[in-house]
């Protein structure tokens, strides 16, 4: 069996007025945020499926569903050190992240570096092993027009003491 996967995550998040913004799991001043059932980071729920992928444990949706009352208002943080855990049991751990933010506005710049900083701990990787990126829509789409937030990530998943190799 091979001793590392690549998993692939996608989250998209309608945004309104009057809710908090979290992504990557800091909280970034904005007077839109997500409409979501959890906490809305698309960050965070892009890396858990890209987890989930790796490992083989199916998708975000199937463990924490949004018409499960317990996950409303959920912490993704905390979602997503779940998913890790899951991921631990099956075997596998983090190996490096990367991660794209697709938001118009605000503008992530100042907050990438804790962004990503938060992400490495989250996972426990080294911070040279989390990829995080922000960029626009250059205007095209709800996302464009600041009505939605997207967010996609990789990763790469090692079995659990495998040789690091890295
Ligand atoms: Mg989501």
């Amino acid at each position: 069996m091979a001793d590392q996967r690549v998993g692939l995550g996608f989250d998209v998040h309608r945004l309104a007025p009057g809710r908090r913004l979290v992504l990557a799991g800091v909280a970034v001043p904005a007077e839109i945020g997500p409409e979501a059932h959890s906490d809305g980071d698309a960050a965070l729920h892009a890396v858990a499926d890209a987890v989930l992928g790796a490992a083989g444990l199916g998708d975000l949706g199937e463990h924490f569903p949004d018409t499960d009352p317990a996950w409303k208002d959920a912490s993704s943080a905390d979602i997503l050190g779940r998913v890790l855990a899951m991921a631990a049991e099956a075997g596998w751990r983090p190996v490096n992240v990367d991660v794209n933010v697709i938001l118009e506005r605000p503008k992530l710049g100042p907050h990438k570096a804790a962004m990503r900083t938060r992400l490495a701990e989250l996972l426990g990787v080294a911070v040279d092993a989390v990829g995080l990126k922000a960029r626009t829509l250059e205007g095209l789409g709800p996302v464009g027009a600041g009505r939605a937030v997207a967010a996609q990530a990789v990763m790469l998943m090692a079995r659990a003491g495998a040789d690091e190799g890295r």
